[in-house]
């Protein structure tokens, strides 16, 4: 069970201290307060756990200071959209905005390979509006001898860079908790000039360790992706441990699942589950096109697959695109053949905007239907 205060209610107020003298006098529950930091005001959940089914919700509901109680109902406590559960859920991290509702386009390297590179791509980024970027240093790779990421060396470059352009947020992959620390004393050494979003990948969805020391900092927001040969449970699951350690501002990524039915698109792409995640979970949705579709295969019409497959994101209410784009795919380090072009970036944005407006007409067509409000 879920105890929502009202908002604003502080952890040193007599309201605060008689709730919890309540609630921890109730017989074999276990209380654990969990602060949910938003944009413009601080909200405090209290978790019920353990023998909850005999409470009595109306008499905690009745308790001064007690906004709203909200029962359990999915194994995702935290980020879980419970029964009756209409809490809305976003979160604002160094100026930009994450929602179920918005749409963020994060355009940039698979792997920082020079600077020169890092530097063309984020001045492609600020030419076209855009304010994120992703930049791999940390590289997992299949094989042992294959380049690995240049690693603490290019974050300085990198984080001056992402000042110099504007750039607010960075979506950068750790693979190990040293990582975090790593970007942290980067981005301290060159005075916060950018932000990042720690991105697990889908190798290490379910690298419990990682998971749990990722979620005890609160710094910064996490990108966790589903993992690809496990069911849509056991990565929210994983999700959910980000969470249960304390950090709540975590997206969801879909990129596709490993099997050879999806021949010939690197993974077999997994866009209709963004409406499920969205029904199941109040975390944001990040696709993955490149990742997904891995290849720069053309349909007839003109359109490369992965911006089809963008699209069918998009219009099915994606909040994030996470995509690979190289200014010379050439000479790429990690992904360069399904690298999109700088030249196409507007192409690709344009694209975008165009399926975001259909969803949207889509979701005031529900409205319409379903007699709600606008
Ligand atoms: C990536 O985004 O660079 C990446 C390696 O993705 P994934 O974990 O989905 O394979
Ligand atoms: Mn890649």
């Amino acid at each position: 069970m879920i105890v929502i205060l009202q908002a604003d209610t502080q952890r040193d107020s007599p309201p605060f201290a008689a709730i919890i003298e309540f609630l921890s006098q109730l017989p074999n529950i276990e209380v654990k307060v969990h602060e949910v930091i938003g944009s413009q005001q601080i909200l405090t959940e209290i978790y019920l756990v353990g023998d909850t089914a005999a409470l009595d919700e109306e008499e905690i509901t009745n308790i001064p200071g007690v906004e709203r109680v909200v029962r359990i109902s999915r194994p995702y406590r935290v980020l879980g959209r419970h029964h009756n559960d209409h809490r809305s859920f976003g979160f604002s991290y160094n100026g930009v905005h994450f929602s179920q509702e918005n749409l963020n386009i994060f355009a940039g390297l698979c792997a920082v390979n020079s600077p020169g590179d890092v530097e063309e791509m984020m001045r492609a980024c600020q030419e076209n509006g855009l304010q994120c970027t992703r930049m791999g240093a940390y590289k997992p790779r299949t094989n042992p001898y294959s380049f690995q990421g240049h690693g603490k060396a290019c974050l300085p470059y990198v984080f001056e860079l992402a000042g110099k352009y504007g750039i607010k947020v960075i979506a950068m992959e750790v693979t190990h908790e040293s990582h975090v620390h790593e970007i942290r004393e980067a981005l301290q050494q060159t005075g916060e000039p950018t932000g990042v979003m720690l991105q697990i990948g889908t190798r290490n969805t379910q690298n419990f360790e990682l998971l749990k020391a990722v979620g005890r900092q609160q710094e910064y927001p996490v990108l966790l992706k589903r993992g690809f040969g496990i069911t849509l449970e056991e990565s929210l699951n994983a999700a959910e441990y980000l969470a249960s350690e304390g950090n709540s501002r975590v997206i969801f990524g879909l990129r596709g699942m490993k099997t050879n039915m999806g021949d010939p698109h690197r993974n077999f792409v997994d866009f209709a589950h963004i409406p499920a995640v969205k029904q199941l979970t109040r975390m944001p949705v990040c696709i993955d096109p490149s990742h997904s579709v891995g290849n720069r295969d053309q349909a007839p019409d003109g359109l490369l697959d992965m911006m089809h497959c963008t699209a069918q994101g998009v219009i099915a209410g994606a909040n994030m695109i996470l995509v690979d784009f190289h200014p010379h795919p050439a000479r790429a380090v990690v992904d360069g053949p399904q690298a999109m072009l700088l030249e196409e970036l507007p192409f690709f944005l344009e694209d975008v905007a165009i399926a975001r407006h259909a969803y949207e007409a889509r979701v005031a067509l529900a409205a319409k239907f379903q007699g709600r409000a606008q």
